[in-house]
């Protein structure tokens, strides 16, 4: 199946700099930023450079280099917000949201990075 990448979406236009975002954390292939309208206290969306929609679509046509790095990021993401449980941290949630089902917003693959409070349920019933 071919994935249609909208290089218009908020987070391609981040990505450019055409939008500013408030950087936690930028390597070769990966960005992490503040969520504009956090749901807890830490809220970082950890996200590829490259044009990749879902989660799915990512881990199938990534390149290694790509997948590593980002998985490397959302650990350093982990620590440098403190919420590595293993680390003395309290623990987080990570949630990636994928198409219609999952009720995503940005068609840009991103990992929300959540903590600094007990998150409750992990599934909501959808209303
Ligand atoms: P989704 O529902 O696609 O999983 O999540 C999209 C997330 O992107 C939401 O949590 C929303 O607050 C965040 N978001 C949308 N537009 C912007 C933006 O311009 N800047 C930042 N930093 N976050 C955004």
């Amino acid at each position: 199946m071919a994935y249609t990448y909208d290089t218009q979406n908020i987070f391609a236009r981040i990505l450019r700099g055409e939008i500013p975002n408030k950087t936690v954390l930028e390597t070769a292939h990966t960005l992490a930023f503040h969520d504009i309208g956090p749901q807890a206290p830490v809220h970082v969306l950890v996200i590829p450079k490259g044009p990749y929609v879902t989660y799915d679509h990512f881990a199938r046509d990534a390149s290694d280099a790509e997948i590593v790095d980002f998985n490397r990021a959302v650990a350093q993401v982990c620590a440098m917000t403190g919420v590595q449980p293993g680390e003395g941290g309290q623990g987080f949630r990570a949630i990636t949201n994928a198409g219609a089902h999952g009720v995503q917003e940005v068609p840009h693959f991103h990992l929300h990075i959540l903590g600094g409070r007990v998150m409750g349920r992990m599934v909501a019933q959808a209303d």
